[in-house]
């Protein structure tokens, strides 16, 4: 900062005069480190729908594939990242900005990003598709389509019923909008496939992109 361009309160809010330092070690030459590529799977759906238990098995699977993954949940980044959000239309979309950046970052990095998040809005999905996709990087949107019955009944948090009850206000799919996505990469339909099962496609879909080697299982089974 020279003294011609003392810091303003613009410049302190909105981080101008920041340039990208780039490293001597690049995305290919991680990859290579760790036999695949990078990228950021967006799991979304109503709560209750199965994308924890999805993301959980498909992690695992990865892992013992010796592929790198990494999840990235709803409750868990609310703890820590976003603890200082709510649940009011602009909070949500706050929450899912931040989230995509930091899944841009492990996609960078090489990472198979699973990221977990009701993420109700199309709007928001895009623009997080839309910082992957300036950065090269490959964002697999997956629609964890499941019926508002059968979550409603799977209620696993009880939250349904509160939402029911009026103790919940802005619940999605009770009295929010979820915005179903309108060109998913991935569907997966977890009232008809097991959790297993459901693994399993989102590992065909991360061999079908080639994210993955289809024999990615150097490590252990
Ligand atoms: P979300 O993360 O979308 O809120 P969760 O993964 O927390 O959803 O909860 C889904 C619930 O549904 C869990 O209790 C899980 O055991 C149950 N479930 C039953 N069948 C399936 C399936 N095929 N796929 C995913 N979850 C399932």
């Amino acid at each position: 900062m020279s003294d011609s361009h003392p810091p303003n309160q613009q410049s302190v809010n909105q981080s101008t005069n920041v340039v990208w330092h780039d490293g001597k070690v690049n995305r290919e030459d991680r990859a290579r480190v760790l036999g695949h590529q990078g990228c950021t799977l967006w799991l979304t759906g109503l709560s209750g729908s199965g994308k924890s238990t999805v993301g959980v098995a498909l992690e695992h699977v990865l892992n013992a594939r010796g592929v790198l993954a990494y999840r990235l949940d709803g409750d868990n980044v609310r703890h820590g990242l976003n603890a200082n959000l709510g649940f009011g239309a602009d909070d949500r979309k706050e929450n899912i900005r931040r989230i995509g950046e930091v899944a841009k970052l492990f996609a960078d990095a090489g990472v198979v990003t699973i990221s977990s998040f009701i993420s109700p809005y199309q709007k928001d999905r895009d623009q997080v598709r839309q910082i992957h996709e300036d950065a090269g990087l490959i964002f697999l949107e997956v629609f964890i389509n499941t019926p508002i019955e059968i979550c409603e009944q799977r209620d696993p948090k009880g939250l349904y019923k509160k939402a029911r009850a009026g103790e919940i206000k802005g619940f999605t799919g009770i009295d929010d909008p979820y915005e179903v996505p309108v060109n998913p990469e991935i569907e997966v339909k977890t009232g008809e496939l097991d959790v297993e099962k459901a693994a399993d496609e989102l590992v065909a879909a991360l061999v079908r992109h080639d994210i993955i080697p289809q024999n990615a299982s150097h490590i252990r089974k």
